[in-house]
């Protein structure tokens, strides 16, 4: 794709710049929407002008692209996603909504064909309920087509695995091997192992699996790639890379495969942060910046994981446990800023935010600091934190997705009182802090579409509940495309050169099927990319092969 469109701009060599015009094109900037008609870039890829229909006279020069009257927006950045989990999932066998046990098998063998160099052959999706003889499949459906190689497939909930006689003996798992606690290996009528391991007996495989190689990341990034391009993104901050993972996008950001902007935060402040020493930033053609450090205050709400200040309204023995002390959060924090690094730390809980802020607070000395810290999730916060925010200048990093997939599962946990500030967008924004969107992909879907749509409308995506979840805590759509674009930039020290349509950034933009300020709100969702250009380079058009 690439090379034919350098092909394709060398046989137009003449032209200095392109002019994209009859459009309907909106971006966000420091002081609101602003809406044109004509944009015009360099050859470097860099925004010239923006305009009406008479800012053509000015290039005429120009390869001339007529929009079509199509709607135009800034390229789409998800703040906060995990791309090498994005890759693995689209990479590996998908077995969701097999009709029959013969589906599954017949997919098996032809992922396997398909794959010859896969040292071991993994997939999910599987579901015996919906095939006709309801009973778990066996390790022996799989040896038939597959029994050279270890293959784990994953049911379709997480909570069991199926395994052949390959990967059976490369975890020792035979008739004598005892059920772990929490777990169960299923046997047969003999006592034999049938090849399905339940809850903790998944773990007696798990640890046999390497660990990804280069070649795997590579070949999950390039994956994440193009699906996240087809979907309006151009920008994505990986929130949490180990080195390997880093130097894998360095290498691939050397060679020129790498279309999305990535901003990646390397996973705690020891060994990957020694590794690479000191950020890096507008790293190939910029491409790639790694330029932060994400830590952990706590853990989930659903799995009660987050640490709460008072106990769960649906555990009353039990607050969560935060990960790490204050002090301990506070001396990451200071050890990542002294090297130059921006934190972004995942907080999930109240008592998670405020000690998040609280170590912020002591390595910022009570200040705003230029590295412009982060929390991530930012998910339930005491009201009295939340103006806290703003005063140390930390970005709240959040997922609007999230409110919607998780609106009655959090009332449970925390209580009526406690949601009143959970999920708080409206809040956060009015009392002065940077909200940046994301979607958390792929704990969610990745579809920017559905974030900007969970953030306008607070519903599901089947139109749930009426009116919205805390409809007061929406975001208007132009907050909403703020929150995906030029605060996105600007939670990753980038509205210098991206965010937003103007003069001197790249031309990172999108054509989409409606025009996203005049569709009906439930439409948001179903908002189709036509074309994602990045650097004013085409890198996606719909219905064209990559
Ligand atoms: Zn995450």
């Amino acid at each position: 794709m690439r090379i034919l469109i350098l092909m394709l701009l060398a046989g137009s060599a003449l032209a200095a710049e392109t002019a994209i015009h009859n459009v309907t094109a909106y971006t966000s900037t420091a002081t609101g929407i602003q809406e044109f008609t004509v944009l015009v870039f360099a050859d470097d890829g860099k925004i010239l002008a923006t305009g009406d229909e008479s800012l053509l006279a000015e290039y005429p020069q120009a390869l001339r692209i007529d929009g079509n009257g199509r709607a135009l927006l800034p390229g789409l950045t998800d703040a906060h996603a995990h791309v090498y989990g994005l890759g693995f999932l689209e990479a590996s066998l998908n077995l969701a909504g097999t009709p029959e046990l013969a589906d599954a098998v017949r997919q098996i063998s032809e992922y396997s064909i398909a794959n010859p160099l896969l040292k071991w052959i993994q997939g999910r999706g599987w579901n015996q309920v919906l095939w006709a003889v309801k009973e778990f499949p066996r390790a022996a459906d799989i040896d038939a087509v597959v029994s050279d190689r270890p293959v784990w497939l994953r049911r379709i909930d997480g909570h069991a695995g199926w395994a052949n006689t390959a990967a059976l003996e490369i975890a020792g798992i035979d008739g004598d091997t005892p059920d772990p606690i929490g777990g169960k290996i299923v046997r047969d009528t003999s006592g034999k192992a049938t090849g399905i391991l339940v809850d903790k007996a998944k773990d007696l495989m798990t640890v046999h699996i390497p660990t990804p190689d280069k070649d795997d990341i590579r070949r999950a990034y390039l994956l994440a790639n193009d699906y996240l391009i087809s979907l309006g993104m151009t920008g994505v901050h990986d929130a949490g890379i180990n080195i390997r993972e880093a130097e894998v996008y360095m290498s691939m950001a050397d060679d020129g495969e790498l279309d999305l902007r990535i901003y990646a935060m390397l996973r705690d402040a020891g060994e990957n942060l020694d590794g690479l020493g000191k950020p890096i930033r507008e790293y190939g053609l910029d491409r790639l910046d790694i330029a932060a450090v994400k830590l952990f205050a706590d853990g989930a709400l659903g799995s009660r994981g987050a640490a709460l200040i008072e106990a769960y309204a649906d555990d009353v023995e039990n607050r969560g446990q935060p990960f790490y002390t204050t002090d301990e959060l506070t001396r990451f924090t200071r050890k990542a800023n002294d090297m130059g690094f921006q934190v972004g730390i995942h907080a999930i809980g109240d008592l998670g935010n405020r000690m998040a802020l609280d170590a912020f607070d002591r390595v910022q000395g009570g200040e705003v600091s230029p590295l412009r810290n982060r929390i991530e999730h930012a998910q339930i916060i005491a009201l009295d934190d939340i103006p806290r925010f703003a005063e140390l200048g930390i970005i709240a990093s959040m997922q609007p997705t999230h409110a919607t997939s998780d609106m009655n599962m959090a009332e449970d946990r925390i209580g009526p009182e406690r949601i009143k500030s959970g999920y708080a967008w409206r809040r956060l924004l009015d009392s002065g802090a940077v909200l940046a969107s994301g979607s958390d992909f792929p704990v969610e879907l990745a579809s920017p579409w559905h974030g900007l749509y969970a953030a306008v409308t607070r519903q599901n995506r089947n139109g749930q509940p009426d009116g919205g979840w805390y409809a007061d805590q929406a975001l208007t759509r132009a907050e909403a495309l703020h929150s995906f674009t030029l605060a996105a930039a600007y939670a990753a020290h980038q509205e210098g050169r991206l965010g937003s349509l103007e003069a001197g950034k790249w031309a990172d933009f999108i054509i989409i099927d409606r025009n996203y300020f005049e569709v009906p709100a439930d439409e948001i969702d179903d908002i189709q990319v036509l074309e994602t250009w990045i650097g004013g380079e085409r890198v996606f058009k719909a219905g064209e092969a990559q």
